[in-house]
Order: C-alpha cells, then sequence, then structure tokens
C-alpha cells in the first residue's frame, strides 16, 4: 500500500470554480473516493441542487431524503442525514435533493444565513467518536448563498481547472470572491489547492494553460494532472466513483496519485488554528 500520514485537524475543503462543466464534481468524488482508500475518513457534503455527487457517490437522494436542505433551512443535525457510500465504510455523504434548488432564496430571509453549514459541521465533527479526516464540499458553479455557505465553512478552497481558452478568466473572477470572503466573513480561507482536470497532453493549448496556471500558482498546483478518460466520464452512471468502477484506468490512477499528494504537501497553518491552539 501507500504511506501516508493523514490529518489530525480535520482539513475541510470546497471545490470551487464559477465555471460550469470544469469537473468540480467530478473532482469532488473522485477525489475523496481516493482520499477514503488510502485510510482516510471523507465526508462530501453535496450543496448542488443537481445532487451529481450524490448520484456518483451511490446514495439515495430522492425528493423525500432528508437532505443539506434540512440542515441548512430546518437546522436538522447533519448527523440525520449523512449516509454511507456503499462503496466504502469511510467514505460518508450529505446528499442534496431538488429541494436544494429553493434554499438559494429561502436563506436570504434566515438568521446566521451565511453560517448555516459552518455551524451544522461543527457540531457534527464535535460529535463523531472517529475522526472525519476530510470534508469536501461540492459547489454549484453560482457565487450564491449555498456557495456562500460552503466558503464560509471552509479552510480551504480547492478549485479544478481545465486546461481551455478563457480558464483563467474564471479565475480571477473566483480569486476575487475569495478575497471577499477573507474580509468579511471567513479570514483562514485560501487556495490550498489547485488540479488540472480533462488534460489533454497532445494538445497544445492544453500544455500553454498548464503552464501558465503552474508560474501563477506553483505552490497549490498539484504536479498529478488528470487525463481526459472515457471511464471517469462513465463511472457516475452506474452510481460509482472510477476509483470504485475501474480502479486500474488511467483516471483512477491519477485521482489516487493526486490524493497521495494532498495528503503528503499537507496544509499550511490557516491562522485560526493557530489561533485556536493559542487559546487553548
Ligand atoms: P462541474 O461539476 O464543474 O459542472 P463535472 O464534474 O460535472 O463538472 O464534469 C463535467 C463533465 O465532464 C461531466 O460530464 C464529466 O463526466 C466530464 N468529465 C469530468 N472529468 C473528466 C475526465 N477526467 N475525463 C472525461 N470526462 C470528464
Ligand atoms: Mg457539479
Amino acid at each position: 500500500g501507500v504511506d501516508v500520514d493523514l490529518p489530525v485537524d480535520t482539513r475541510i475543503m470546497t471545490v470551487s470554480n464559477q465555471k460550469g462543466g470544469v469537473g468540480k464534481t467530478t473532482t469532488t468524488v473522485n477525489i475523496a473516493a481516493a482520499l477514503a482508500s488510502l485510510g482516510a475518513k471523507v465526508l462530501v457534503v453535496d450543496l448542488d441542487p443537481q445532487g451529481n455527487a450524490s448520484t456518483a457517490l451511490g446514495v439515495v437522494h430522492t425528493a423525500e431524503t432528508p437532505s443539506v436542505y434540512d440542515v441548512l433551512i430546518d437546522e436538522f443535525p447533519l448527523a440525520d442525514i449523512v449516509q454511507q457510500s456503499p462503496e466504502s465504510p469511510r467514505l460518508l455523504c450529505a446528499p442534496s435533493t431538488i429541494h436544494l434548488a429553493g434554499a438559494e432564496i429561502e436563506l436570504v430571509s434566515q438568521v446566521a444565513r451565511e453560517h448555516r453549514l459552518r455551524s451544522a459541521l461543527d457540531d457534527f465533527l464535535a460529535s463523531q467518536e472517529e475522526p472525519i479526516h476530510f470534508v469536501i464540499i461540492d459547489c454549484p458553479p453560482s457565487l450564491g448563498l449555498l456557495t456562500i455557505n460552503a466558503f464560509a465553512a471552509a479552510d480551504e478552497v480547492f478549485i479544478p481547472i481545465q486546461c481551455e481558452y478563457y480558464a483563467l478568466e474564471g479565475l480571477s473572477q473566483l480569486l476575487g470572491s475569495v478575497r471577499m470572503i477573507q474580509k468579511h466573513l471567513n479570514p483562514p480561507l485560501h487556495v490550498s489547492t489547485i488540479l488540472l482536470t480533462m488534460y489533454d497532453g497532445r494538445t497544445k493549448l492544453a500544455q500553454q494553460v498548464a503552464e501558465e496556471v503552474r508560474s501563477h500558482f506553483a505552490d497549490q498546483v498539484l504536479r498529478t494532472v488528470i487525463p481526459r478518460s472515457v471511464r471517469v466520464s462513465e463511472a457516475p452512471s452506474f452510481g460509482q466513483t472510477v476509483i470504485a468502477y475501474d480502479g486500474q484506468s488511467a483516471g483512477a490512477i491519477a485521482y489516487r496519485e493526486a490524493a497521495v499528494e494532498i495528503t503528503r504537501r499537507g496544509v499550511p497553518a490557516p491562522a485560526r488554528t493557530a489561533q485556536q491552539e493559542g487559546a487553548s
């Protein structure tokens, strides 16, 4: 097996990019499954009303299923809605349902509307007997209250980038949003990880975009890139991640390598952790 050190404190990451179709959901579920395969206990929070992460993790998310909607709007404990993925006892999912589409509007009139997810997560993590090593939040593409809840709950922003034209344009918008959240809601939030997805090394454009992203974000970009692979795109229709669907495929191998890199690199201590340690 691979030798990795699991984090002592839960790492909470939000997978964000204001562009749709860049591989956010695919990256969320496959990195989560890969981390679980390395021995980590991982919670995926599906904040996208489309529920694609819930589907890929094989958890029930019909309209009647208790979901993240109930957590955000009716203050259900997360523990009441979290399900185990059939893939692994270490892979948990807080499912999304179609009701979440309405939450974006309903939240507007609620107290502490930006911090609903954060307080639910705090309670959940404190209630667990076994440590949760990673929480990975899958966001919708828009910067609405759902995404803001994810930014307020996370320490780390994880950005998947598809190597194509305009990749960087969307990025500066996203970095602006992160700065705004840092300033007003969650100072420790920072971009910790960038992953190049759907990479086709045969095209000059992909190489150029990759080079440019690496030159701007030398410390954040993972060495591993995720190749474009049919197995990756097929897996969700079987209610599986590519790790379970075809563990020997190029996509599964790449996601496992990326997960190893994430655990090995660790994370620069965010300001809040330092403060908490100082206070205790
Ligand atoms: P987002 O969540 O950012 O909207 P998705 O993760 O849903 O993006 O991915 C968009 C589409 O690209 C999906 O159809 C997905 O199956 C496909 N896709 C993502 N990553 C890969 C990959 N490495 N190889 C092939 N197809 C991929
Ligand atoms: Mg998605």
